[in-house]
């Protein structure tokens, strides 16, 4: 008998609320190693909060929430959970790139040093490796040419590209994307959407959260769509994008395909 692989990320049951208002109600979902896991749903449907536990800018209310067969921000004994201390947080926090709507780079550095910036300043590592590594991967993005551009002289998609191989510097096994395209002119989305259907083939773990219907048809594994707070489907994104089984999936894909 083989062992069943560890999910890279696993949820059940989880809920976040802030005061009063009830975000998350109860989400249960595995993302597989290897898998690009689509999340799609309406503004306000919680995406971003969802994202944001799994890489502990948020703390869950209720439920188990674990990256790699680890719970996120917890260490477990026996049937008591102690929180985890900041270092450890920190650790696990390195292993997960996110890459946001707004590419928020560092303005007064340039494209190589942005992307040389975390490993040298969180991980220790020389400027001379970093240096190195982030011209590679600046490379891998498309833009070897550019890496001694600032942000103001690049494009919002160049800027965005330059965000995703800041991202992969610090060499993490899942990477979250929220809304990565949603900000950039139409004619730049394709070229940020390459480069993350580029990672995907070289196997990363990604949850993209997206209104592009074509990347997740094409490019992903599993789609689920959420609509307040639950998961209302799931399932391979052809089957849902083209058989939506239930009438808020058809209302909202009605609107975005
Ligand atoms: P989505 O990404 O699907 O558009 P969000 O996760 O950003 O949805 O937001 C879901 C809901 O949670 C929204 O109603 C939003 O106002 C609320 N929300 C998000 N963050 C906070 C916060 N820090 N405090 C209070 N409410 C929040
Ligand atoms: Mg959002």
């Amino acid at each position: 008998m083989t062992t069943p692989a560890v999910p890279m990320v696993k949820a059940e049951g989880v809920h976040k609320s802030f005061g009063h208002a009830h975000i998350l109600k109860g989400i249960d979902l595995e993302v597989a190693a290897g898998e690009v896991f689509c999340l799609v749903g309406p503004s306000g449907s919680g995406k971003s909060t969802f994202l944001r536990c799994i890489n502990h800018l948020e703390k869950i209310s209720a439920g188990r929430l674990s990256v790699d067969g680890h719970l996120v921000g917890y260490r477990q004994k026996g049937d008591r959970l102690y929180e985890l201390k900041e270092r450890e947080v920190a650790a696990q926090r390195r292993d997960i790139g996110m890459v946001f709507q707004r590419f928020n780079l560092f303005p007064h550095m340039t494209a190589v040093e942005n992307v040389m910036e975390a490993p040298v300043q969180v991980k220790g590592e020389s400027r001379a490796a970093a240096r190195e590594r982030a011209l590679k991967l600046l490379d891998r993005v498309g833009l070897g040419n550019r890496t001694g551009n600032y942000p103001s002289q690049l494009s919002g998609g160049q800027q965005q590209r330059v965000a995703i191989a800041r991202a992969l510097a610090m060499e993490p096994k899942l990477m979250l994307f929220d809304e990565p395209t949603s900000a950039l002119d139409p004619e730049l989305v394709g070229e940020v959407l390459d480069v993350m259907r580029g990672l995907a083939e070289d196997g990363m773990t990604m949850i993209v959260v997206t209104h592009e219907m074509g990347f997740a048809r094409e490019v992903g594994d599993s789609l689920v769509f959420m609509d307040d707070g639950v998961v209302v489907e799931s399932g391979h994104p052809r089957d849902v994008l083209t058989d939506p089984q239930h009438e808020r999936t058809k209302a909202f894909l009605s609107k975005v395909l």
